[in-house]
């Protein structure tokens, strides 16, 4: 819950690795603050079976803007047209009561 040096030294390693010449730009700042997080650190998307027209699109565990474009669209297909797009399939709620369980994802940062 607060920044740290830490947190900036490794995301500076990182980033660099990514964008070397990034490496002359100067940190000035840097802010935290908490998202949510799934159990299996995976989005929660779709409808709820014991709720009809009630409908979940949380539990980003971080990677949520990075993928609104296409949860947009797919949200927007399933609510408007009732479209149920495949991916949609592996981040229902449902997963959490299947006996093997869900797939956990790595996160980048715990
Ligand atoms: C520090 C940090 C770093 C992040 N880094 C990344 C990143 O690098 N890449 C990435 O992809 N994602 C990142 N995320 C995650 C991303 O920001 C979220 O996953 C994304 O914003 C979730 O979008 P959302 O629309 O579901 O919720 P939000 O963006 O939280 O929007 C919810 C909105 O609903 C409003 N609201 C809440 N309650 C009510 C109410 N009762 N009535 C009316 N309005 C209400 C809130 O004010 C808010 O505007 C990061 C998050 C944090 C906090």
């Amino acid at each position: 819950m607060t920044s740290s040096i830490r947190f900036a030294q490794r995301m500076s390693r990182e980033i660099l690795n990514l964008f070397p010449r990034l490496g002359a730009a100067r940190i000035l700042r840097q802010w935290t603050g908490s998202y949510d997080v799934s159990p299996d650190n995976s989005p929660i998307l779709g409808g709820v079976d014991a709720l009809p027209e009630f409908y979940l699109a949380c539990g980003y565990s971080g990677h949520g803007l990075m993928i609104s474009p296409k949860v947009g669209e797919m949200m927007a297909d399933l609510i408007a047209k009732n479209e149920k797009d495949s991916l949609l399939g592996n981040f229902e709620l449902g997963r959490f009561e299947k006996t093997e369980g869900p797939r956990k994802e790595t996160l980048l940062i715990g």
